[in-house]
């Protein structure tokens, strides 16, 4: 056999493996048909993707090569690591740190291209004593406190530290922009509040004859609100992964989840009347109930709190979650004709009966942005591309079965 065969004979098995259990299916089209869907409410203006926390779950490299297909030209995540992890996979975009740079990681990212977010002194000093020692430019936006009061600075601030990296030779004073804190409700009142105050502080440095090209506010539900006038770009989470920003404002039937995650019945089996199932026994059978065992668990992000709420679906019907969801297993009531072997979805569109993210976030009492991003590590994810399954990830082991690390 040659390599390649067997690589793809190693790649069918592994295939095989991920689909037997657990696993994630990301479709690719339904992520770029939604960047494109945001493109069109943003027109001229560039779309910064943001695919912080593994692009919420979905795996940050997938989703940035796919983006960079359909001519995305910018990506936000959180940390130092994760634009590190995006460039070393070959992503040459800008990538903005949106969060508070570590300052021990300031040099790595400057070396990386990476835009770096200052919004203090101490964050400032940081980044001036890397481009010192690197004599190279640092990529910098400026983040502006206007309401939310976590990271950015005051208006006084953002205009003095402008004043002063304008002055830098070796800071690139790329962007400014400041983030709202409740974009997704009916009530615009809070969001024209940031967003005079915004504009004050553009204002002002404007006035101190300094130009910086790109200002940026819009989140996802920002720009479904079409709250855009006045910036060059829009940062686009939820709505990138066909997710609601929330129940008051909504993608439109445009967007398609892009997320669904399935497993399958590992053991049927008869639940007598009377007994009891999982731990601490949270429920009871009132007839002989068929039961099914599914090899999901809190260990891969269904939470405990799902216990006897939740729903898993099997061929378009309903099978509650019965008694307690364990680390690594839940239970599940099921109709006469499953099989072990049978697939169930867990959540997805809703097409079959499946919980919707926007449903699953609402027995977890949280959002939709939480049921996606805890998918943790374990699950393998399977990628498609075109209706076909293109890659897939999975931990613990790469594709030729050795050891891989997980991210
Ligand atoms: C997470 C985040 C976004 C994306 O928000 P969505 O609601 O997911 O669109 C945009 N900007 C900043 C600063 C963020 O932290």
């Amino acid at each position: 056999m040659t390599s390649t065969e067997t690589e793809r004979t190693a790649g069918r098995t592994t295939l095989a493996e991920i689909f037997g259990g657990t696993h994630a299916v990301i479709d690719l089209d339904s992520y770029t048909s939604n960047l494109q869907a945001l493109q069109r409410l943003i027109g001229e203006r560039d779309l910064m993707a943001i695919v912080k926390a593994n692009a919420y779950g979905h795996g940050a490299v997938e989703c940035a090569r796919a983006a960079e297909e359909v001519g995305v030209k910018a990506f936000g995540v959180a940390r130092i690591d994760e634009a590190l992890h995006l460039r070393r996979a070959g992503i040459d975009a800008e990538i903005l740190v949106i969060g508070p740079p570590n300052a021990i990681q300031v040099d790595v990212a400057v070396e990386n291209d990476i835009s770096l977010t200052v919004s203090t002194e101490l964050s400032l000093e940081a980044v001036l004593e890397t481009t010192k020692r690197q004599s190279k430019p640092a990529r910098v936006h400026l983040k502006v406190d206007t309401g939310l009061h976590r990271y950015g600075s005051t208006p006084e601030l953002a205009i003095e530290l402008a004043k002063q990296m304008s002055k830098i030779d070796e800071i690139d004073l790329v962007g400014i922009y400041t983030h709202f804190s409740s974009s997704d409700e009916i009530d615009r009142a809070p969001t024209d509040a940031q967003l005079a105050k915004f504009h004050r502080v553009l204002d002002a440095i404007k006035a101190e004859g300094i130009e910086i090209p790109t200002v940026h506010f819009a989140n996802s539900a920002a720009i479904l609100t079409g709250i855009l006038e006045g910036s060059t770009m829009a940062r686009a989470g939820i709505a990138c992964y066909g997710l609601d920003p929330s129940s008051e404002v909504p993608v439109t039937s445009e967007f398609k989840p892009v997320m669904s995650m399935r497993s399958v019945v590992a053991r049927r089996s008869t639940l007598p009347l009377g007994e009891f199932v999982s731990y601490n026994r949270t429920y009871s059978a009132e007839i002989d109930e068929e039961v099914a065992d599914i090899p999901i668990g809190y260990a891969d992000g269904i939470e405990r709190h799902l216990s006897n709420r939740a729903w898993f679906s099997h061929r378009g019907r309903r099978c509650n979650v019965l008694g307690r969801v364990c680390m690594d297993q839940t239970v599940i009531s099921v109709p006469e004709d499953v099989s072990e072997g049978d697939e169930v979805i867990i959540f997805g569109d809703g097409s079959q009966g499946e919980m919707t993210v926007a449903e699953l976030g609402e027995l977890s009492d949280t959002n939709t942005y939480e049921p996606v991003v805890r998918i943790s590590a374990r699950v393998p994810r399977v990628y498609l591309r075109n209706g076909r399954v293109a890659s897939w990830s999975r931990p613990f082991l790469n594709e030729h079965g050795e050891a891989s690390s997980t991210n």
